[in-house]
Formats: C-alpha cells, sequence, structure tokens
C-alpha cells in the first residue's frame, strides 16, 4: 500500500515525473554518496538523462530539476524563483555545491547529458549519475527511473520492488477487495483509508495534512487566476487565459448568465497554468493533470449545499483510494501509458471523490471512477514542443468538467454497471503498452508533431 501523501505531494511545477521525480533522484545520489562517506572525495559530477527525459528535458524543466537536486534542493520548499536563477548560474559556469556543502568541478555542457535517441531498458524516464575522485577514478554509479508522480526508484528497486508497502489494517490491491473490504467492516471508503493512514499518524495528524494541502490547492487556484495575463515559459509564447477568463465569467455570473460549469474548467485551467509556469502546485496524482482534483474541490466547496472541511478530508481520501488502485495495478506516468494515466486518472479520482461528497453509495462511487476513465482510455501524451502547455492546460479543465458530470450521472442511478474499475483501469495499462513511444510524452507524435517544432 502507499500513503494518501505520497499520491498528494507538495512540489513545483511543470511535470511531476519530470521535474520533482529527477530532482528526488538526483538528491538521492547526493544522499547516497553522502551514506557511503563518499561526498568530501568527489571532484566531479556527471548527470545523464535517457529517453523521456532528455526528448522533453528543457520544456518540462527536467534540466533545472536535476542541477538544483544536486545542490540538494527539496521540491516540497524549493523557491520556484530562486530555481531558475540558481540554475541559470550553474548552467552559466557557477560552481556546483553538491547537496549544498562540497564544491566540484561540474561544467554544464559536459556533464549534463541528453541523450535523446537512447532509452534505458526498464523505463522511458532514465537518469543515470557518476561520482568522480580528483584522479578521474569513478567513486559511484547509480540509475534511477521517476516512474510518474514524482514516484523514483533504482534499477534494482525497478528488478525486484520492495516487498509489502506499508503496513496497514486493511490492505486492498483491487477496487473489489477495496469495496469489499469497506462493505464488511461498514466503513466509507474514506473510512476505511483513514483508518490506514492512522496506522502511521494520528487521525488529527492526517487531517491537517489533507487539510494543508487542500488550502496550497486553493492558493495556486487563486494565484492562477490573479495573475496577470503574461507569456507562459518556453518559447511558444502561450499566454495565460485564468485571469480574463476569471474576470468574464465572474461579470457573466452577477449578470445571471454564467453557465456554472464553466467554472471548474477555469480552476483547473489556473492551476495548470500556475504549474505550466514552474510554480508550486499540489501532485494531484501527476503534475500535468494537477489542475483537475483541485478544481472539483473548489467547486464542491463553492457550490455544493453543506461543503465542509470533513467533506474536503473525505473527498481527498476517497481520491487517493483511487489513485492507489490506478498506481498499484498500472501506471500514473505519461510517459509510461499516455496521457490517459495522467488526465484519465486524475478525472477518475476526481469523478470517484465528487460521487462520494455528494453522498453516493460504494457501487456509484465505482461507476463513477469507471465512467471517467473509460471516456479517457487511449488519451495520447503529445505536449507541443515538450511543454506541459498545449494540450495539458486546457486538458486539465475539460477533464474536470467532465469529473463532475459523471459522478452527478452515476449518482441518477443505481451504481449497477458492466465494466468495473478493475477492468478499465487492466484495459487502460494494455492500451498504454500498445501506444508507439512517439505518444509518450516524447514530443514526437499527435500535436507536437503536427503543431510544433518535434523535440528532437
Ligand atoms: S499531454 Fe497529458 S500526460 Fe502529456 S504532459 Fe500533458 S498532461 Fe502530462
Amino acid at each position: 500500500m502507499i500513503s494518501v501523501f505520497d499520491l498528494f505531494k507538495i512540489g513545483i511545477g511543470p511535470s511531476s515525473s519530470h521535474t520533482v521525480g529527477p530532482m528526488r533522484a538526483a538528491r538521492a545520489f547526493v544522499r547516497l554518496l553522502r551514506h557511503a562517506g563518499l561526498l568530501a572525495g568527489v571532484a566531479r559530477i556527471e548527470a545523464a538523462l535517457y529517453g523521456s527525459l532528455a526528448l522533453t528535458g528543457e520544456g518540462h524543466g527536467t534540466v533545472n530539476a536535476v542541477l538544483l537536486g544536486l545542490e540538494g534542493a527539496d521540491p516540497a520548499n524549493v523557491d520556484p524563483a530562486w530555481l531558475l536563477a540558481r540554475a541559470g548560474q550553474l548552467r552559466a559556469g557557477a560552481a556546483l555545491q553538491l547537496g549544498g556543502e562540497h564544491t566540484v568541478d561540474f561544467a554544464f555542457a559536459r556533464d549534463l547529458q541528453l541523450n535523446k535517441h537512447q532509452f534505458l531498458p526498464r523505463h522511458a524516464n532514465g537518469m543515470r549519475f557518476r561520482a568522480f575522485s580528483a584522479d578521474g577514478a569513478e567513486l559511484c554509479r547509480e540509475v534511477y527511473y521517476s516512474v510518474g508522480g514524482g514516484f523514483v526508484q533504482t534499477e534494482a528497486e525497478l528488478d525486484a520492488p520492495p516487498a509489502g508497502g506499508l503496513a496497514v489494517p486493511y490492505p486492498f490491491a483491487s477496487a473489489a477487495e477495496l469495496i469489499a473490504l469497506c462493505r464488511a467492516q461498514n466503513r466509507s471508503i474514506a473510512q476505511l483509508v483513514m483508518a490506514n493512514e492512522c496506522a502511521h499518524r494520528s487521525e488529527a495528524e492526517v487531517r491537517r495534512g489533507l487539510l494543508d494541502i487542500a488550502a496550497v490547492m486553493a492558493d495556486c487556484i487563486q494565484r492562477g487566476s490573479g495573475h496577470d495575463e503574461a507569456e507562459l515559459p518556453g518559447g511558444y509564447r502561450v499566454r495565460r487565459r485564468a485571469p480574463a477568463i476569471m474576470k468574464k465569467l465572474t461579470q457573466l455570473q452577477y449578470a445571471g448568465r454564467a453557465d456554472i460549469m464553466l467554472w471548474p474548467m477555469v480552476y483547473a485551467i489556473a492551476v495548470s497554468e500556475e504549474n505550466a509556469a514552474g510554480g508550486r502546485v499540489v501532485t494531484a496524482p501527476t503534475n500535468g493533470a494537477a489542475g483537475i482534483i483541485p478544481a472539483v474541490l473548489q467547486y464542491y466547496r463553492n457550490f455544493a449545499p453543506n461543503a465542509s472541511d470533513e467533506g474536503v478530508v473525505d473527498f481527498l481520501l476517497t481520491a487517493a483510494a483511487i489513485g492507489m488502485l490506478y498506481k498499484m495495478n498500472a501506471s500514473i506516468s505519461g510517459a509510461e501509458v499516455g496521457c490517459q494515466g495522467e488526465v484519465g486518472v486524475a478525472c477518475s479520482m476526481a469523478a470517484g471523490a465528487y460521487c462520494a461528497v455528494l453522498g453516493g453509495t460504494l457501487a456509484q462511487i465505482e461507476n463513477a471512477a469507471e465512467i471517467a476513465m473509460e471516456h479517457h482510455l487511449g488519451l495520447t501524451c503529445d505536449p507541443v514542443g515538450g511543454l506541459v502547455q498545449v494540450p495539458c492546460v486546457e486538458r486539465n479543465g475539460v477533464a474536470a468538467e467532465k469529473a463532475i458530470k459523471v459522478a452527478q450521472l452515476a449518482l441518477l442511478e443505481n451504481g449497477e454497471h458492466l465494466v468495473s474499475l478493475d477492468k478499465v483501469i487492466e484495459t487502460m495499462l494494455r492500451t498504454g503498452q500498445d501506444m508507439q513511444h512517439s505518444y509518450k510524452e516524447t514530443a514526437l507524435g499527435g500535436l507536437a508533431l503536427t503543431v510544433g517544432v518535434p523535440a528532437c
């Protein structure tokens, strides 16, 4: 089992697998050197990015993330503005402070390698770090894979995953098991996941942690709506749209002419634009799809009768349970299964969670989560220019609206359905495995090809 706090992590944009994960991998390599007593003897460091990380590495902020990760930066609290400034210094030849404490030789053009046409064997998002002594001998090397949602594993961990995961009172490996457990224990999904979380921290800590996450999500909507209409970084001159849309929608609302379903769309666009600009976001369950859950949650708070903090906590716990099923049984990595694994999963999580806080039964919640994914099956990842902007920003808006509608649809029926959530998760994985790699976060296919300049 994984924790709700593994799925919802406070980090920075624009990508969980290409920004947050690589920064964590670089930090892990420095930790490895420190624990092995090698740090002080390192004279030169080398980082090599492979496959998708190399192809879309500049657009996704991977290179900057690795540089700062080697200096010890943490995605949870690094200042996005400082990150950009410091990465610029390192690219211009400033000495690299390994782990923030030890100066090493690092020449950007020589030591940060982008291997765009080479994929490491275990996953599309591979990285290799090497450390050398002053006489050029290799002191240490490690290969890491960023497997989606900011999760990072070494080659050995991918080959032989550590058994068990979190020890919890109510482990589940499928939606069928989750629902059976809830029925047997007479608990809601949120109550069951809360009981699992309480094996490792107090209920008060879990609630506080979840409300903190919800607050960061709300802040992100606020910041994304309040900015001027500046261009997003990356050279495609994509402008932020959320501020102007928000103003127009507010005017329409006062005039009684607003379509209420435009609100979740603009909330999601605001968060996604913050993410695209490298701002502070919550990975939910990835950064590319970080707008959907905050948007549906904000819609719940603003428009659902009797919305409460209790409801917010239940929403996030239910969403996390659904996300765990995808993480454990399929993938939440666009590089592995395409955008169905990012936007599709976030939509499924949000649909089930929204259905739950509106009073849905277990069958209705499962139905909502299943419908949301069923209609994202086959969704490719084709970011123009390798940037998490087009189609990602709008895609979040459309998926947020879809999650709410799907939840409402499920609530109108009795929960009986032909396609189970487990079957749709299995189908998503198989579809992703069948997809050509040009449609899996390489910026070599789809809109990236017809609209943008290919990244290779
Ligand atoms: S297209 Fe989807 S999976 Fe690909 S970068 Fe954008 S949001 Fe992520």
